[in-house]
């Protein structure tokens, strides 16, 4: 007995959120695509900012460049597009009641 009281729960009630491998930080797009360049592609353990400076003994503001510096890129492991940003180019008001 107490076999089942070991049991975990798969299913956290949220989707398949990538976590740091270090100190469980749910991470970023961001966060995932930098690990990939800077450790390599085919890794599948990712870590947040400060636990991949700290990896690489530098300081989180260089990681944070980096990010910087591959969005510039256009890097596709990165989004470009920032979300909530609302398109400037909604100027277009046409009448739709002109006709009736
Ligand atoms: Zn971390």
């Amino acid at each position: 007995m107490g076999v089942f009281g070991l049991k975990k729960p798969v299913c956290t009630g949220t989707l398949s959120v990538p976590l740091c491998m270090d100190c469980a930080a749910p991470l970023r797009r961001d966060e995932i695509a930098i690990t990939k360049r800077l450790i390599g592609r085919g890794i599948r353990q990712y870590y947040c900012v400060n636990c991949l400076a700290r990896r690489l003994g530098v300081t989180p503001t260089v990681i944070r460049m980096k990010i910087q510096e591959y969005r510039a890129m256009g890097c596709a492991l990165f989004c470009t597009q920032p979300d909530g940003e609302g398109d400037d180019s909604s100027g277009t008001v046409e009448p739709s009641a002109a006709d009736l």
